[in-house]
C-alpha cells in the first residue's frame, strides 16, 4: 500500500527534513522540526505523489487516500483532545500548500477550516469568547471563498468596509461580535450570490475542497509562469498540509509572527522579523496592522518589542532560534503563534536573502564554524553576485524626494513609471527601463516584477510579498511607501503634492527606502571584505581559468580589478568603429585596390598598436586573446548619404562609384558570409596589419616593462585546416619581419576560434595548425541550430515558454547539441595536441550552468565580461566542488 499520508507532531514524525521532494518543503521541515522536539501543533503532510496523481487523472485522487486521510485526522484529534465538525468544541485544521521550494502563485493558506454556522457556536463556548470566534469564521469564508471558490476578495473588503461605515467605527478592532457575525451572514449571501451555491457547511466537505484547490493551484497560470521564470519542472507537485490551528487571536496573551534568524537584507546575526498581538498569520504580511519588531534593540519608540511585551514567549523563541540554525546550520525563516504564552512553531525554511546577506552569512558561518569554507562557496549563488555589483545613488548627485517607503531591496534603479505587470513586461521587451508601481503586489505580477528594474509598492511590510519576491530576484524594492496615492484609473501616482504619470521618471533607492522624481547619478559599487574573502576561498577551490572579454582600457581595468586571469577574447573591430579611426577603416574598405587598402591601413596601424600597447600593460604578465577583425566589412559603412560623400572625397572617388561598391559589399546572410577569416583570406593585408600592430606593440612593452606580453592570436571562424595554415603562416611571416626590425623576440600562440559544426568535427585536422582552441559559442549555438543570434529574440521566448526548448541556447549552454560538438571538437583536438589550450569566449563563459557544462569537458579557461568575472570565479568553483558533474548525459 502506497503513503500517501505522513502524520507530524504530538509524537508521530513519518517524515524528515531531506524528504521534500515527497513532502514538499514545509511539510518535511514541520516533520523534521517535530523530531527534534520543538512545539509543532499535529498534523499530516498529503503527498506531492498525490498532486501527480491529481493532475495526471483529470482531478481524482487514489482510491485509497480518503481512508488515510481519515485515519490522519483521527490521530489529530485523539492529539489535541476535541473532534473536527464537534457542535460543542470543534477541532479546526488549517490547509496550506508546500511544494519542495517555496512557490508564490500556488494556493497559499485557508485557516479555520471547520467552521460553520453550528461549530461557530460552539467555538465560542469552548473559548469564552463570542468575538474571536465570529472573527475566526468570518475569516474562514473570507480565506475559503477567495482561495477555494474563486471569489473575489474585493467583494469580502467591501462588506467589511459597509459594516465599518454602518457602526460608525474606522478599525477592524473596533468591530464587535455581533457586527462580525452580521458580516459573516452577509459573506455567506454574497459568496451564494457569486458561486450559486451555499457556503458548504460539512467541515469534511470543506476539507476536500480545499485539498482539491491546493493541488488544482498547482497548474494555475501565476504558478506556471513562477515555474518557467525560477526552472521548476511541472512534475514535482505540491503536498498539501493539514495541522491542527493554533489561535495568535484569542487575546492579548496570544500572537503570531515571522521572523529569520539572521537579517535578510544584511545577513547580520541578529534576530528580526515582525509579530502581531492578538492576530492571525495573515495580518502580519497583509499590511493592514503595522507589525512590530522582535527585538528591543530593533524597537523605534513607540514600538513595542516582542521581548519587552512576552519575554517568556520571546525567551522560548530565542532558544528555538538557536536550535534550529545548529540543526540546519543555515539562517532560517521561521512563522510562529503564541497561544496563551505558548510558543507553537508552524514553519522553517532556509530564508531568502539578498546578495549581500548571503555572502555575509555564508562568511559568518563558516567563520563561526557552523559550516566549512567549501560549504560557504557552495551557498552563495553566483548568479546572485551581480547584485553586489550594480550601482548605487551617488550620495553627491543632486536629487528631488518624492517620497519614503521602507527598505525592501537594495540596488538602486531608475526607470519610467508603469502601473501595470503586464505594461511592464511589454515596455521592457522594447529594450525601456520601468519602475513597476502598484498599491501591493500579488503573485499575478511576477513577470512584470522580472521585468522591471525596480519595484515600488504603497502598501504592505518588509515580510511583503514584493519585498519577499523582489529580494528574490535581485530587483531594488522600496515597499509601503504610505505616504504615495496610486491613481490606476489617471494613471498617475501623487507624493508630496507632485503628480507622476505613466511614462514619466523616476529613481528608487532600495536601501534606503527613498523615491526621487527623475533620474539620479550612480556610482559603481564598493566590495565588502566578504566579499574578497569568499572569492578568496573560492579561487582556491577551482581549476577553471576565468579571463574577460575586454577591448577597452577602462573593461580591462574593471576586468581585472574582478579577478580576471587575462583576456580571452579582444574584439578588434570594436576598436575599428572609434571616431577617430573609422574614416581610414571606410577608406581601406572602399578601396577597389589592394595599395588603396594598404594606404589606409597604414593610417590605423598606430591606432591599433597604441590600443595594444594599453592592454599589454594593464594586463602585464596575463595572456591577452586578440581575434583578428571578424564581421563582414560593410558593418563599418555610412548609412547617410553626406557620410558616403565624405569617404568618396578621401579616396578622390565620386559618389555613385561609393554607393556601387557599398551595394557590391552588401549580402543577404551576412553571419554567414564575408567575414572572419575569409576576409583574411581575400584581404590579406588587413590581417597583416593586425599582426604588426600586435608584434610591435608586444616589442615595445617588453622593452619598457622587461616582462614581455605573450600575446594569442586568434584566428575567427575557421571552416578548414587550409585556412588556418595560410593566416598562420601570414602571421608568422609578419612576426619575423617585426622581430628581425626591433631585434627582439616575442613569445606568441596563434590559434582559432571553434564556431562552426564542421570545424569542430575535424578539429583534430585544425589543431594541427593552431596552440589553442577558444569556442565561440555564440556563432557555435547560431550555426549549430541555423538559428540567427540576431533574429531569434522574435520567437525563442515563446519556445522556452512553450517548453519546445529548456532554456535560451544564446543565454545557457545547449548541452546535447553545442556541448556535444564543443566535447568533440576538445577530444579530437587534444587526441592530437596533448595539453592544447582549450577556452570559451562565448557570452556562456559567464553562465554558471555553461560554466559547469566547461568543467565537465576540462575546458582551461572561461572569459566572460567584466562584470560577470566574479560570477564566472565563484560558478567555477562550485563547478570543480560538484567534480564537474557530466551534463551531457
Ligand atoms: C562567438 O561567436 O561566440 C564569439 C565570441 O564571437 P562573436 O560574438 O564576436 O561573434
Ligand atoms: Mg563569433
Amino acid at each position: 500500500m502506497t503513503d500517501w499520508v505522513y502524520g507530524f507532531g504530538a509524537g508521530r514524525n513519518d517524515g524528515r527534513a531531506d524528504m521534500r521532494n515527497l513532502l514538499g518543503g514545509k511539510g518535511a521541515n514541520l516533520a523534521e522540526m517535530a523530531s527534534i522536539g520543538l512545539p509543532v501543533p499535529p498534523g499530516f503532510t498529503i503527498t506531492t505523489e498525490v498532486c501527480t496523481y491529481f493532475t495526471e487523472k483529470g482531478g481524482a485522487y487514489p482510491p485509497d487516500l480518503k481512508d488515510q486521510v481519515n485515519a490522519a485526522l483521527a490521530r489529530v484529534e485523539s492529539a489535541v483532545g476535541v473532534k473536527f465538525g464537534d457542535a460543542t468544541n470543534p477541532l479546526l485544521v488549517s490547509v496550506r500548500s508546500g511544494a519542495r521550494v517555496s512557490m508564490p502563485g500556488m494556493m497559499d493558506t485557508v485557516l479555520n477550516l471547520g467552521l460553520n454556522d453550528e461549530t461557530v457556536q460552539g467555538l465560542a463556548k469552548a473559548s469564552g469568547d463570542d468575538r474571536f470566534a465570529w472573527d475566526s469564521y468570518r475569516r474562514f469564508i473570507q480565506m475559503y471563498g477567495s482561495v477555494v471558490l474563486g471569489v473575489d476578495h474585493h467583494r469580502f473588503e467591501e462588506i467589511i468596509d459597509d459594516a465599518k461605515i454602518t457602526a460608525g467605527v474606522t478599525e477592524d478592532t473596533q468591530l464587535t461580535a455581533q457586527h462580525w457575525q452580521q458580516v459573516a451572514d452577509e459573506y455567506k449571501r454574497m459568496v451564494a450570490d457569486v458561486t450559486g451555491a451555499p457556503f458548504p457547511q460539512d467541515p469534511h466537505d470543506q476539507l476536500w475542497g480545499a485539498i482539491g484547490a491546493v493541488f488544482g493551484s498547482w497548474m494555475n497560470q501565476r504558478a506556471i509562469t513562477y515555474r518557467r521564470l525560477h526552472d521548476i519542472p511541472a512534475d514535482w507537485g505540491t503536498a498539501v498540509n493539514v495541522q491542527a490551528m493554533v489561535f495568535g487571536n484569542m487575546g492579548n496573551d496570544c500572537a503570531t509572527g515571522v521572523c529569520f534568524t539572521r537579517d535578510p537584507s544584511t545577513g547580520e546575526n541578529i534576530f528580526y522579523g515582525e509579530y502581531l498581538i492578538n492576530a492571525q498569520g495573515e495580518d502580519v504580511v497583509a499590511g493592514i496592522r503595522t507589525p512590530q519588531p522582535m527585538s528591543e534593540a530593533r524597537a523605534k519608540p513607540g514600538e513595542r518589542s516582542m521581548e519587552a511585551a512576552m519575554p517568556a514567549a520571546y525567551a522560548e523563541l530565542v532558544a528555538v532560534r538557536a536550535t534550529l540554525e545548529k540543526h540546519y546550520a543555515d539562517m532560517q525563516d521561521i512563522e510562529f503563534t503564541v497561544q496563551s504564552n505558548k510558543l507553537y512553531m508552524l514553519q522553517t525554511r532556509n530564508g531568502k536573502r539578498t546578495a549581500a546577506a548571503s555572502l555575509k552569512i555564508a562568511v559568518d558561518m563558516a567563520n563561526e564554524g557552523l559550516i566549512d569554507r567549501t560549504e560557504a562557496v557552495r551557498r552563495v549563488n553566483p548568479g546572485s553576485l551581480d547584485q553586489l555589483l550594480h550601482p548605487t545613488l551617488d550620495p553627491k548627485a543632486p536629487r528631488k524626494l518624492l517620497s519614503r517607503g521602507l527598505p525592501a531591496s537594495p540596488g538602486a534603479a531608475s526607470g519610467v513609471v508603469v502601473f501595470s505587470a503586464d505594461e511592464a513586461e511589454a515596455r521592457a521587451q522594447k529594450g525601456e527601463a520601468v519602475i513597476l508601481v502598484r498599491i501591493e503586489t500579488s503573485p499575478e505580477d511576477i513577470h512584470g516584477m522580472h521585468a522591471a528594474r525596480g519595484i515600488l509598492t504603497t502598501r504592505g511590510g518588509m515580510t511583503s510579498h514584493a519585498a519577499v519576491v523582489a529580494r528574490g530576484m535581485g530587483r531594488p524594492c522600496v515597499a509601503g511607501a504610505g505616504g504615495i496615492v496610486v491613481d490606476y484609473a489617471a494613471q498617475a501616482l501623487m507624493a508630496g503634492g507632485v503628480t507622476v504619470q505613466a511614462g514619466e521618471t523616476i529613481t528608487l533607492d532600495g536601501a534606503t527606502g527613498e523615491v526621487f522624481a527623475g533620474t539620479v547619478a550612480m556610482i559603481e559599487p564598493k566590495l565588502s571584505g566578504d566579499f574578497e574573502t569568499l572569492m578568496g576561498w573560492a579561487d582556491a577551490v577551482r581549476r577553471l581559468k576565468v579571463r574577460a572579454n575586454a577591448e577597452t582600457p577602462l573593461d580591462a581595468d574593471t576586468a581585472r580589478k574582478f579577478g580576471a586571469e587575462g583576456i580571452g577574447l579582444c574584439r578588434t573591430e570594436h576598436m575599428f568603429f572609434d571616431p577617430t579611426r573609422i574614416a581610414a577603416v571606410r577608406q581601406m574598405i572602399m578601396s577597389e585596390t589592394e595599395g588603396g587598402r594598404r594606404d589606409a591601413l597604414a593610417k590605423l596601424l598606430p591606432y591599433q598598436r597604441a590600443d595594444f600597447v594599453e592592454l599589454f600593460r594593464i594586463m602585464a604578465g596575463l595572456p591577452v586573446t586578440i581575434r583578428l577583425l571578424d564581421p563582414p566589412l560593410h558593418e563599418f559603412l555610412p548609412h547617410k548619404e553626406e557620410e558616403l560623400a565624405e569617404v568618396a572625397e578621401s579616396l578622390g572617388a565620386d559618389l555613385a562609384t561609393m554607393k556601387r561598391r557599398a551595394a557590391d559589399l552588401a549580402e543577404a546572410n551576412p553571419m554567414l558570409g564575408h567575414r572572419g577569416c575569409r576576409l583574411a583570406m581575400t584581404y590579406p593585408e588587413i590581417a597583416e596589419m593586425q599582426a604588426r600592430a600586435i608584434f610591435e606593440a608586444a616589442s615595445a612593452v617588453a622593452k619598457e616593462t622587461g616582462a614581455a606580453p605573450v600575446p594569442e592570436i586568434m584566428i575567427p571562424l575557421v571552416a578548414t585546416k587550409k585556412e588556418l595554415e595560410i593566416s598562420h603562416a601570414q602571421i608568422d611571416k609578419v612576426a619575423a619581419e617585426v622581430f628581425a626590425e626591433a631585434g627582439t623576440t616575442i613569445e606568441y600562440l596563434v590559434g582559432t576560434m571553434i564556431e562552426l559544426p564542421r570545424a569542430a568535427l575535424i578539429a583534430d585536422r585544425i589543431a594541427e595548425s593552431a596552440d589553442f582552441f577558444s569556442f565561440g559559442t555564440n556563432d557555435l549555438t547560431q550555426t549549430t541550430f541555423g538559428l540567427s543570434r540576431d533574429d531569434a529574440g522574435k520567437f525563442l521566448p515563446f519556445y522556452v515558454e512553450k517548453g519546445i526548448l529548456p532554456k535560451d541556447p544564446f543565454v545557457s549552454i545547449d548541452v546535447d547539441g553545442v556541448g556535444a560538438l564543443v566535447k568533440i571538437a576538445s577530444e579530437k583536438g587534444r587526441g592530437v595536441k596533448n595539453g592544447l589550450k582549450l577556452g570559451i569566449c562565448g557570452e556562456h563563459g559567464g553562465d554558471p550552468a555553461s560554466i559547469q557544462f566547461c568543467e565537465s569537458v576540462g575546458l582551461d579557461y572561461v572569459s566572460c565580461s567584466p562584470y560577470r568575472v566574479p560570477v564566472a570565479r565563484l560558478a567555477a568553483a562550485q563547478a570543480a566542488l560538484s567534480g564537474g558533474g557530466d551534463r551531457t548525459a
